[in-house]
C-alpha cells in the first residue's frame, strides 16, 4: 500500500514537471543526461558525415566564386578606365584634325581668290608660271580633300567607338550589378553558413571535452545535477570588460535579416589588444568556426545564479590556456584578431544565459542560435545588458 502510494506520488510529481516546466526543472540537466546527448550527438554526426561534407564543399565553393567574382569586376574597372582615356585621346584628335582643317580651309580660300589671275593679268607673268601656280593650287586642294575625308572618318570611327563604350559601358554596368547581387547572396550564406558556426563535428568534440572536464569536477552519478551536485562555477557574479581600452564598433541586433548576436569592439592597439575574461569563469572550448576563426568559450556563473556562455572571436592568436582552465579577470584569452569570416580587426563578445551545448535550450549550436534570437525578442541584450559599455559606437573607455 505504501509502495503504491509512493508510486502514484511519483507520477504525479512527473506528470507536474511535464506540464508545469518551472525554472528548476528546465534548467537542471544530469551527468546522465548530458552523456544520452553526447551519445545522440554523436550517433547523428556518423549519419550527417555526407551532408557536412556537401556543406563544406559549398562554403568552398562558395568562396572560390567569390574571389573569381572580385578578380572579374576589378579587370572590368581596369577596362572601363582605358576605354575611357581612349576617348578622351580621340577628342584630343579631333580637336587637333578640326584645328587644322580649318587651317587649311583658310589657306586654301585665301588661294582660291583671283589675285593669282590678277597677277598675272598686270603682273605680265609667263603662261608657264600661271599654269605651274594654279597646279600648286590644286595640290593644295588635293591635300585638303585628302585630310578633310581622313578627318571624317576619323570622326566617324570616333563615333563609333563612343557608341561602342557606351553599349560596353551599359553591359559592364549591368554585369557589376548581377556580380554585386551575386556576392550580397553568396556572401549571405557564406556567413550564415560560416560565421561562427561549429561544425557538428566541433560539437560532439566539445561534448567529449565537457564529460571529462565534468568527471575531473567530481561529476560521477548520472544523476549528480551538472553546475549544481558537480561542476559548480566559481564565478562571483561580476561582470567586466574584455579590453582596457577601445570602443564599440557594432552593437547586438539585427543586420541583414539576421541576429548579430555578439558586441563588436576594436581598439587602436589592434592585434596586439590583450582580451582579458570578462569574470571568473571556466574555459569550456577553444575552437575554430567553419570560417577558421579562432574562439574561445568560457562559462561564467552570473548575480542571478545562471550560467553564461561567452564566445570571444576572430582571435589572432591565443593567450596562455588551455581547456577546463579556471580563469580570472586578469587572464587573457588571446588576442584581437581578424580571422574567420571578418572585415577587419575586432573582437566578437556573445555572451547569454545559457550552458552551450550543455543546457537543453541551446545544447546544440542551432538551438542556441534560436534561443539568443528568443532572448533578444524579449528584450535581454546578452553582452550589453550585463556589462557596462558605453551606448555610443566609436566611444572610447580606458579602463576594463
Ligand atoms: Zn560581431
Amino acid at each position: 500500500m505504501r509502495k503504491k502510494i509512493i508510486n502514484i506520488s511519483l507520477i504525479l510529481l512527473l506528470t507536474i514537471s511535464m506540464i508545469v516546466p518551472t525554472s528548476v526543472f528546465a534548467e537542471d540537466v544530469t551527468f546522465g543526461q548530458f552523456q544520452d546527448d553526447l551519445a545522440k550527438a554523436q550517433k547523428e554526426l556518423e549519419k550527417n558525415q555526407q551532408s557536412i561534407n556537401n556543406s563544406q564543399n559549398q562554403i568552398n565553393a562558395d568562396n572560390a566564386t567569390i574571389r573569381n567574382l572580385k578578380s572579374e569586376i576589378e579587370a572590368m574597372g581596369v577596362e572601363t578606365s582605358e576605354l575611357q582615356q581612349q576617348i578622351a585621346n580621340s577628342n584630343i584628335s579631333i580637336a587637333e584634325r578640326k584645328q587644322q582643317t580649318k587651317d587649311i580651309v583658310s589657306y586654301y580660300q585665301m588661294s582660291q581668290g583671283e589675285n593669282v589671275y590678277l597677277e598675272y593679268v598686270f603682273g605680265g607673268e609667263s603662261i608657264t608660271d600661271l599654269v605651274y601656280r594654279l597646279s600648286i593650287v590644286e595640290q593644295i586642294t588635293e591635300y585638303n580633300e585628302k585630310v578633310m575625308d581622313e578627318l571624317e572618318n576619323l570622326i566617324k570611327a570616333n563615333e563609333q567607338r563612343k557608341q561602342e563604350l557606351a553599349e560596353k559601358e551599359k553591359e559592364y554596368e549591368n554585369k557589376i550589378n548581377s556580380l554585386n547581387a551575386e556576392i550580397g547572396r553568396l556572401t549571405n550564406s557564406v556567413s550564415k553558413l560560416g560565421e561562427l558556426s561549429p561544425s557538428l563535428e566541433t560539437e560532439v568534440k566539445t561534448k567529449k571535452e565537457l564529460v571529462e572536464s565534468y568527471k575531473a569536477q567530481g561529476c560521477k552519478n548520472r544523476s549528480d545535477v551538472i553546475g549544481k551536485d558537480c561542476a559548480v562555477g566559481s564565478s562571483n557574479g561580476q561582470f567586466s570588460r574584455p579590453i582596457k581600452t577601445g570602443y564599440i564598433t557594432s552593437f547586438i541586433g539585427y543586420r541583414w535579416g539576421s541576429l548579430h548576436r555578439g558586441l563588436d569592439m576594436g581598439s587602436s592597439l589592434g592585434r596586439n589588444t590583450p582580451l582579458y575574461s570578462i569574470g571568473y569563469g571556466k574555459i569550456t572550448s577553444i575552437w575554430k568556426d567553419g570560417a577558421g576563426a579562432n574562439n574561445v568559450n568560457v562559462e561564467y556563473k552570473g548575480r542571478d545564479g545562471k550560467y553564461y556562455t561567452a564566445i570571444y572571436a576572430h582571435l589572432s592568436r591565443y593567450g596562455n590556456i588551455y581547456k577546463g582552465m579556471d580563469v580570472t579577470p586578469n587572464t587573457i584569452l588571446g588576442y584581437m584578431g581578424d580571422t574567420g569570416y571578418v572585415t577587419g580587426v575586432h573582437l566578437h563578445l556573445e555572451l547569454w544565459p545559457c550552458r552551450l551545448y550543455v543546457d537543453k535550450e541551446c545544447k546544440t549550436w542551432n538551438l542556441y542560435v534560436d534561443f539568443v534570437r528568443k532572448k533578444y525578442n524579449e528584450g535581454f541584450k546578452g553582452a550589453e545588458s550585463v556589462i557596462n559599455f558605453p551606448n555610443r559606437t566609436y566611444q572610447t573607455w580606458y579602463t576594463k
